[in-house]
């Protein structure tokens, strides 16, 4: 019995030699000294902008771990006393979203204590001053902190357990060592402060917050420090490249996933461990580096995990020697884990977040995959399927990638199916022969399934009520089946024709619960609502809007992040927005093709009153900040920013640029930009820096310079209202017009085009730049304009 409790109980160290797990263990009895306990006074402490001032206090530090101090803490428990932190974000952006949060564009707070972890040199450093100022050790203050302190410092060691261990087994701790720093006691409450080189923007300043019984980590700032914008420091090299997935895997009929995946990569510089990614539901069994036994090393680290925001763990492998730069290394790792879930009567989908294999970071690779499931359930996976038999009770499918990807993924159903071909294209959309049951009809309120957390599904949930009368007679999930397939090859081989070929030319649909979709490469995650007639969804039918989403633009959305997300991949979290803002408005482009452009501008019209719509603070959802803030709109201050930002306004933003180009010229650019980083990172500046390629000749802005400033990295709808008269007698006419803006910042300032028509001749456009003061502008006419209009093809997204 007492073994059986250890064996639940231990972590996944799972070999006896694991190095990983030995430093870890070591963390867990992580302490802090009494004997190094200082009295300080003025001590200074920098890292780059994040500066701290201890003005009068304690400071304690931890005994050493692995021959490193890994921890101090600072308590301000003295007459007076007490420390600062001066933060001074070096951009605009960053000061305004600081200034968001903490009503002042400048971080410079007074605090009573700070928990310090850290793998860089910071206990060298603050030991150095504490000793350069001649403080006095206190061994008598120091039991009295330990007392206080030490569970709070044991806790936070706990949450930043792997990346402890990961740091303080790396030849390269010095140059991939972070600090962190817990500040208490402060008028702002507690919150964190972070500088981390693995990261592209290494200083992060932020709080845990609450809302609506919902938990967020609000990033009031996150910013590139000093020493790597002057050069001084370099970010640290990626630890490695997958040259190759090979995943066997079973699906037992309690849906339980065995599987053993093989990934051959190369180290691109010498490490101790190899991190991967994996869901937190998945549990590792075995490990084997070149072919020998290797330790899996993953404990929970939910503080980690929480900033992270997303569902995986870190698993730390170690062999016995270092991995080499260059040096191909073969793994082999055994996990299993409940990743499949039903949606009940044989409707199944694979957990909506989490990664089912270890894999870091959605780097392209190619995949070899074998799936072993029961033979009366069907299987719907990226790549090429090479082969499928049935042996007794199991069927086993085979499949191949036949370009890199950056994910595999994977459904199971119970379909009917209908495969459609197009131009080399092939589509296959499976439908679910039985109705989730959610779905299914009974003269009872219901509850809708979760909500995921996807952008959709949590965009839309404040339109949606959770409880609804679910209509009788039931839905029929293969309603639209063959209307669907039509559509989706239509819109797959569409797009190809506009942006180049997909890198995965076999596509599959398949069903999930819920309101959303997920594109993976060569397969896609629909909404069941989308294979349902519209009068049998759950939906108002008044709501045209929403009918439509499901109807029309959610697969054409999803089979957009073929191209999106899957051939090309945002650089950073600043530039999500852009593979959403294309994959949207790719649909919404589509839409036009389909139902004209009244449908397009009655979608824009819609997501413009989103964007103007208030928060319960009276500011407009929109003015949460900027698209390249990414995950950060979402935060307890504007909980449903993100998606209506990222999705609507990015949309608006493609509109805006398309209208100036025309579309022939932008169809082009959306090609060139997809052909030319295929398999590549695409940044927002690379994006600019095409697009002012595509501008007509004579444009203004013709860098679009001032475009990305207001519309991408900033924000504001402004309200424009034109006047204007005409002096003089023909044919010497003066026009002189005057364009008010309001509504927006005093620095905001963008062109606006005026159309002025006179008799039959083509009409003159004038671009007019705007800003708080009403913008005037003149031009000679030879006869009285019939009309002179404001931005007649709606090209701008304003009130
Ligand atoms: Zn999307």
């Amino acid at each position: 019995m007492r073994a059986f409790v250890l064996a639940v109980l231990a972590p996944a160290a799972l070999w006896a030699g694991g190095v990983a797990g030995e430093v870890a263990g070591e963390l867990r009895k992580a302490e802090l000294d009494p004997e190094q306990c200082y009295r300080v006074r003025d001590l200074r402490f920098a890292r780059d902008e994040l500066k701290v001032y201890f003005n009068d206090g304690y400071l304690i530090f931890a005994k050493p771990i692995h021959g490193q101090v890994v921890s101090a803490v600072f308590s301000g428990e003295v007459e007076g006393g007490g420390a600062e932190l001066l933060a001074m974000p070096p951009f605009v952006r960053e000061r305004k979203s600081l200034a968001g949060f903490t009503h002042s564009p400048n971080l410079d707070v007074r605090f009573q204590s700070n928990v310090m972890v850290f793998t860089d040199d910071s206990a060298a450093e603050l030991l150095a001053s504490a000793r350069a100022a001649g403080s006095k050790k206190n061994a008598e203050m120091g039991f009295l902190l330990k007392e206080k302190w030490n569970s709070v410092m044991a806790s936070f060691v706990a949450s930043f357990e792997v990346r402890l261990v990961e740091d303080l087994l790396s030849p390269r701790r010095k140059e991939v060592g972070f600090l962190y720093m817990a500040l208490g006691g402060s008028a702002l409450g507690n919150f964190d402060a972070i500088w981390d080189p693995r990261g592209n923007r290494q200083i992060s300043i932020g709080q845990v917050a609450f809302r609506d019984e919902r938990r967020y980590f609000d990033v009031w700032t996150n910013f590139q420090a000093n020493s790597f914008r002057m050069g001084r420091r370099k970010t640290p090299e990626m630890d490695f490249k997958p040259e190759q997935y090979s995943i066997d895997a079973t699906i037992d009929p309690s849906l339980l996933l065995k599987a053993v995946t093989r990934l051959r990569l190369t180290p691109l510089v010498t490490e101790r461990t190899i991190a991967l990614e994996l869901s937190q539901q998945v549990r590792v069994t075995s490990a084997k580096v070149d072919g020998s036994p290797a330790e899996a090393y993953s404990p929970e680290s939910l503080r980690a995990n929480l900033m992270r925001s997303n569902e995986n763990q870190i698993l730390l492998i170690t062999a016995d020697h270092e991995f080499t730069a260059g040096k191909p290394v073969d793994l082999e790792i055994a996990h299993e884990g409940t990743v499949i879930s039903s949606a009940g009567d044989g409707v199944y989908y694979v957990g909506a977040r989490g990664i089912w294999y270890p894999n870091r970071s959605l780097r392209f690779a190619p995949y070899e995959v074998t799936f072993r499931y029961p033979k009366e359930l069907d299987l719907v996976a990226t790549g090429d399927l090479v082969s499928e038999e049935t042996e007794g009770d199991w069927k086993i499918s085979r499949r191949k990638t036949s370009a890199p990807v950056r994910f595999f993924g994977f459904n199971l159903g119970n379909y009917q199916r209908a495969r459609v071909q197009k131009g080399g294209l092939t589509v296959e959309v499976c439908a679910n022969r039985k109705l989730e049951a959610a779905l299914q009809p009974g003269p009872k309120l219901m509850e809708m399934p979760p909500l995921s957390t996807t952008p959709w599904g949590r965009g839309r949930q404040h339109r949606t009520p959770g409880v609804m009368m679910i209509p009788a007679p039931a839905p029929d999930p293969t309603a639209r089946l063959k209307e669907l397939a039509a559509e989706i090859a239509g819109t797959f081989d569409e797009m190809a024709a506009r942006f180049g070929a997909p890198p995965v030319r076999t596509l599959t649909i398949s069903p999930i619960p819920g309101r959303f979709g997920q594109g993976f490469p060569g397969l896609v995650y629909l909404s069941t609502l989308a294979y349902l007639d519209p009068g049998q969804r759950p939906l108002a039918k008044t709501n045209s809007l929403q009918q439509m989403f499901f109807s029309e633009i959610l697969h054409a959305h999803e089979v957009a992040h073929q191209w999106w997300g899957n051939g090309v991949m945002p650089a950073d979290y600043q530039d999500d927005w852009l593979m959403e803002a294309l994959a949207n408005y790719s649909a919404l482009w589509m839409l036009e093709r389909g139902k004209g452009p009244r449908v397009l501008d009655s979608i824009l019209d819609e997501y413009r009153n989103d964007l103007l719509r208030k928060e319960t603070d009276g500011r407009t959802i929109e003015s949460a900040g900027p698209v390249t803030m990414g995950h950060r709109l979402s935060s307890s201050q504007s909980p449903n920013a993100w998606a209506a930002i990222v999705y609507e306004k990015g949309s608006w933003i493609l509109h805006m640029l398309r209208r100036r180009m025309g579309d022939e010229r932008f169809g082009k650019m959306l090609a060139e930009f997809y052909q030319s980083n295929l398999f590549h990172s695409v940044s927002t500046e690379q994006f600019r820096q095409l697009a002012q390629k595509y501008l007509p000749a004579g444009s203004p802005d013709p860098k679009l310079e001032n475009f990305f400033e207001q519309w991408v990295y900033g924000s504001g709808i402004p309200a424009l209202k034109l006047t204007w008269s005409v002096k003089g007698k023909a044919p010497k006419l003066r026009l002189v017009g005057t364009i008010t803006q309001t509504g927006v910042d005093e620095e905001f300032s963008v062109y606006v085009p005026v159309e002025i028509q006179t008799g039959k001749a083509r009409p003159v456009v004038k671009w007019v730049a705007t800003s708080n003061e009403p913008a005037q502008f003149e031009m000679g006419l030879t006869a009285m304009p019939a009309r002179v209009t404001l931005d007649p093809g709606a090209t701008l997204m304003r009130k």
